[in-house]
């Protein structure tokens, strides 16, 4: 005797959850079913923040920003390959998902700024050091709070579609038995592809061998079961290296460090490029470096104010001295050439004027206070901006743009919203942006 719910919320990562709290609200009877054994996917690992034009915590802060100014910098960070009715909903809905974060519980009161964007407009938690496990926990608690049921260890293999619309979906768990779910909406949250080496290798064989920051769910198995009931696809080779990943440990180290006034220096001890461009060309800047890694560089200012910085001191991912002289002996790298970067960018930092490489934001300190740190990094696999084509109510739709009635996506499992290239803080973004939208959409489909 299958089971029945109104709507079935594949995957536990951000999406997924603010899905299913927001179709619960609505008045649906909710079902998340999670592969992985625990829950969060790849959004807990989320480092930067959630980007948004027209806050009220900018309007506090007297940053004054638009949504077009955001609309027109993500366009042109994704090469102006973005859907552009995708991306102007996701910049009108911004705002109002912060509001809907703080409902929750979920506040990201403090501001940085990610490469490519002119603003500060990146919301983050003000007492963690990263946003991904602040924001899962609180949607958890928000989980919890409703009694939605979740379903560990358990993959959904096939969505149902039965007379031109979802009927329900096959599950699969850890002791290999199968499972039958009828609902008339399902919600396919289960994220990207980074982790599914043979999928990126497919489609960008010049990624072999990039390690990847993403967690080991991500392998991109709701792309195969929305294809398989008709579902079209976009943008598929668009996968992104982000440029500052600690090699041994396949660990991102934050934008917020270089927001927050970090540099990046070449192991000859130059500064290469603006720091502060898309990820996509400081990625590769660093790869065409003859050593093809470089060191993410801050003084004592920086750190007291970046909360991720001593994340990564305790994780011991960094090096540090009293003085550059010291730092950069300890990193086997010219002494001279070192200091002479130091001195040459902190005078651009007085004039607020990078004659190098035009860096034109997050020049906040001359980096001049002892200690100094370093961290070595080097590009790896991060972001799938490819997947499945929605409308902006986030339906699924095949390949003449027809919608598959009651097949939702949202998350980086859908594709076309960021383009070429996605901006630092559009993913946790569009997950809850997107994620509200589906869980509502999905409900109402069922309760119809
Ligand atoms: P997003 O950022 O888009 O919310 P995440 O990567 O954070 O995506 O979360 C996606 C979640 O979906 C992960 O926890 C992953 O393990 C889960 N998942 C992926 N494929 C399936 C599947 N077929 N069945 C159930 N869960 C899945």
């Amino acid at each position: 005797q299958p089971q029945h719910y109104d709507v079935v919320v594949v995957g536990s990562g951000g999406a997924g959850l603010a899905a299913a709290i927001q179709a619960c609200d609505e008045g649906a009877r909710v079902l998340i079913v999670e592969k992985m054994s625990s829950i969060g996917g790849n959004t807990i690992k989320a480092s930067v923040g959630m980007n948004a034009a027209e806050t009220r915590y900018q309007k506090l802060k007297g940053i004054e920003d638009s949504k077009e100014l955001f609309y027109q910098e993500t366009l042109k960070g994704g090469h102006f390959k973005n859907n552009p009715v995708l991306l102007r909903e996701f910049v009108e809905q911004a705002p109002q998902a912060i509001e809907w974060l703080a409902e929750h519980g979920i506040e990201l009161s403090d501001i940085t700024i990610t490469g490519g964007m002119s603003i500060d407009r990146t919301h983050r938690p003000a007492d963690a050091s990263a946003v991904g496990g602040f924001l899962i926990s609180g949607l958890v608690k928000n989980v919890n709070k409703r009694n939605i049921d979740v379903m560990l260890d358990t993959s959904v293999t096939q969505i149902r579609y039965e007379n031109g619309a979802v009927a329900g979906v096959e599950l699969l768990n850890d002791e290999n038995e199968s499972l039958v779910i009828n609902a008339k909406s399902v919600v396919v949250a289960t994220g990207g592809f980074s982790a599914n080496r043979d999928m990126v290798v497919k489609y960008r064989p010049e990624l072999d061998g990039f390690v990847t920051t993403n967690h080991k769910g991500a392998t991109g198995s709701g792309i195969a079961i929305l294809e398989a009931i008709g579902a079209a696809t976009v943008d598929m080779g668009e996968i992104q290296i982000h440029p500052t990943v600690e090699q041994t440990t396949s660990y991102l180290i934050s934008e917020s460090i270089r927001g927050g006034g970090a540099i990046l220096v070449s192991q000859a001890g130059n500064r290469f490029f603006n720091e502060m461009e898309t990820r996509d060309k400081v990625s590769a800047q660093i790869i065409a470096l003859p050593e093809k890694y470089a060191y993410v560089v801050f003084d004592e200012q920086v750190r007291l104010k970046n909360k991720a910085a001593d994340e990564y001191i305790a994780r011991g991912f960094v090096e540090s001295a009293e003085s550059p002289r010291k730092l950069a002996d300890k990193l086997g790298m010219d002494y001279h050439a070192f200091l002479a970067t130091l001195e040459r960018y902190n005078v651009f930092v007085d004039k607020q004027y990078d004659e190098d490489f035009g860096r034109k934001t997050a020049m906040r300190h001359p980096l001049n206070q002892g200690p100094f740190y370093a961290i070595r990094i080097a590009p790896g696999v991060h972001h799938t901006m490819g997947g499945v084509t929605i409308d902006t109510d986030t339906q699924v739709l095949d390949a003449s743009k027809a919608v598959l009635k009651g097949a939702f996506a949202a998350g980086e499992v859908v594709g076309g919203i960021h383009g070429g290239n996605r901006i630092g803080g559009n993913a946790v973004a569009d997950i809850i942006i997107f994620g509200i939208l589906a869980g509502r959409n999905a409900a109402h489909n069922a309760l119809r």
